[in-house]
């Protein structure tokens, strides 16, 4: 054999894998169920979007939900009561463990993208269509819900088209242009765009685009909103009074916490609007002869999940599922012409059901003595810490761990064993004493992330002791469940890519 031909041979012998490739991805199980779809397009459509939301998260809620209700092994979910179920992969083009916004993307848009682009092609030049802006020239009536601001990757990724999320500004200004009927849930970041304009680079710009993409400096988009015809509400009797036929509401949460988001489930008071109550208020207002699409997204597990907080991540999970509850009862008076589908963007923190410490033991329902989100506790040790200036006892910080974990609680069987009393006196000194952020490449980043890190040991010990283990304080790529009842929910069964929850939604419409 001499060279030339060995070159050759190779150059056809690659030729061939790509056309396999090419045509094995046009060939695929997935793309041949969706061709063979031959059903109608349902009128009523539900995208249920968890952030953060993988196998573990759901699982665990449902193993929570079976201890504290003394049953053995789990108590379902309404979401994985569904009888279609598949699993998809979610890397972005750039980066195999994705993030929100190129996840956000591919769900939306069905195309992937790069890390950080909203409704855009990878290079950020091309912008995409979403589902929800399809189904709106469809007809459909749309509406977009989130338990974090609404301005956020998950929801932006429905109905903006930005290079990077962090233009929230930007992403604004394209909310009001999106013509959609219904936005609740959290608020708005930057109504005025906070004029920190880097040219060089777009990452760093929170808030405002550059000159030229910004089409008037001087408007508030909350105002814009208002001249393109939105009507903004804050307030729960404003919202109980919104009725059938009202049209461009922004409907914002009474009470807004950190990143304008509704605060967490495990913090809200009967004040709050839960999602549940978000999505039902859509239902009403968008209920009409050319049917509707609902995005709902689950927006806090993934926060709670960074922050590797078991208890208040199971309760985000189980406040998103009442959500789905809502739409199921809706199913279940039109369920020949409704769709829901649940999946997530991406699993967070790495969690499994299962820690090397426990090893064969759980106990889910010791979880339910946390009677506080990690972000609530970190609050009250930022308290501490102001009003005890160089006075802190670590038998203070102990108390407050007792108090809003159980840690320490005998009774409740709650005991520390002297390693963990160590890591809690470890984390209390440097939660008094530590004044920035870890790095990554710092020994204690590993320990508490970018976190309190009294809060963050706190929440490890609990999680640990429930049988429950960390692996992260990032995202993972792990695959993530897909669960579909209704019209051609079928097309979700099976093992694909997270640009195919859009394929098959966009191939359902195109049945209208
Ligand atoms: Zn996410």
């Amino acid at each position: 054999m001499n060279f030339k031909f060995n070159k050759l041979s190779c150059l056809l012998l690659l030729g061939s894998i790509l056309l396999t490739l090419s045509t094995s991805a046009k060939d695929s199980v997935i793309e041949k169920q969706r061709q063979n779809y031959k059903g109608k397009a349902p009128k009523y459509i539900f995208y249920f979007i968890g952030d953060g939301m993988g196998l573990s998260q759901a699982n665990a809620a449902e193993a929570y939900l079976g201890a504290i209700n003394g049953k053995s092994g789990i108590q379902k979910l309404e979401m994985n009561k569904f009888p279609h179920h598949g699993f998809y992969t979610t890397n972005a083009t750039n980066r195999f463990i994705t993030g929100s916004a190129a996840a956000g993307t591919a769900l939306a848009t069905g195309h992937k993208t790069s890390i950080n682009t909203i409704g855009m092609d990878a290079s950020k030049q091309k912008p995409l269509q979403s589902v929800a802006e399809r189904a709106r020239d469809l007809g459909y009536k749309v509406g977009i819900i989130s338990s974090v601001s609404i301005d956020h990757a998950t929801p932006a990724s429905f109905y903006a088209h930005q290079p990077s999320r962090s233009m929230y500004y930007n992403i604004s200004l394209n909310l009001s242009e999106s013509n959609f009927n219904y936005f609740a849930g959290g608020g708005i970041k930057h109504p005025e765009g906070d004029g920190k304009v880097d040219k060089n680079n777009i990452m760093a710009n929170f808030g405002m685009g550059t000159d030229k993409e910004v089409k008037n400096k001087q408007t508030n988009s909350i105002e814009l909103a208002k001249k393109r015809g939105y009507r903004l509400l804050n307030t729960k009797a404003e919202f109980r009074k919104l009725k059938k036929g009202d049209d461009k509401i922004i409907a914002i949460a009474p009470r807004l916490v950190g990143g304008k988001a509704l605060p967490y489930a495990i913090d809200q008071t009967k004040d709050d609007i839960p999602l549940s109550e978000f999505t039902k208020k859509g239902i009403e207002l968008l209920d009409n002869k050319g049917g509707f699409f609902i995005m709902v997204e689950g927006g806090k597990i993934d926060w709670t999940c960074h922050a590797n907080d078991a208890a208040t991540a199971i309760k985000e999970v189980i406040n998103f599922d009442s959500a789905i509850k809502v739409a199921l009862d809706f199913y279940k008076k039109h369920p020949k012409e409704t769709l829901i589908v649940v999946g997530g963007d991406h699993e967070t923190g790495g969690m499994a059901l299962g820690f090397s410490g426990s090893h064969y033991h759980s106990a889910f329902s010791i979880l339910q003595y946390q009677d506080i989100s990690n972000d609530g506790f970190s609050e009250i040790i930022d308290q501490y810490k102001k009003d005890n200036i160089g006075n802190y006892k670590l038998e203070d910080g102990m108390a407050l761990v007792k108090k809003h974990f159980g840690l320490g609680d005998k009774e409740k069987g709650l005991e520390l064993s002297a390693f963990e009393t160590k890591q809690l006196k470890n984390a209390f000194e440097q939660s008094m004493n530590y004044k920035k952020e870890f790095k990554k490449d710092d020994q204690f980043y590993l320990l508490y992330g970018s976190y309190n890190p009294l809060t963050v040991t706190a929440c490890h010990i609990l999680s640990q002791k429930a049988g429950i283990g960390w692996t992260s304080f990032s995202h993972t790529a792990t695959p993530i469940p897909v669960k579909a009842i209704g019209v051609g929910a079928e097309l979700f069964s099976g093992y694909y890519d997270n640009t195919d929850m859009a394929k098959n939604i966009f191939k359902l419409l195109e049945s209208k």
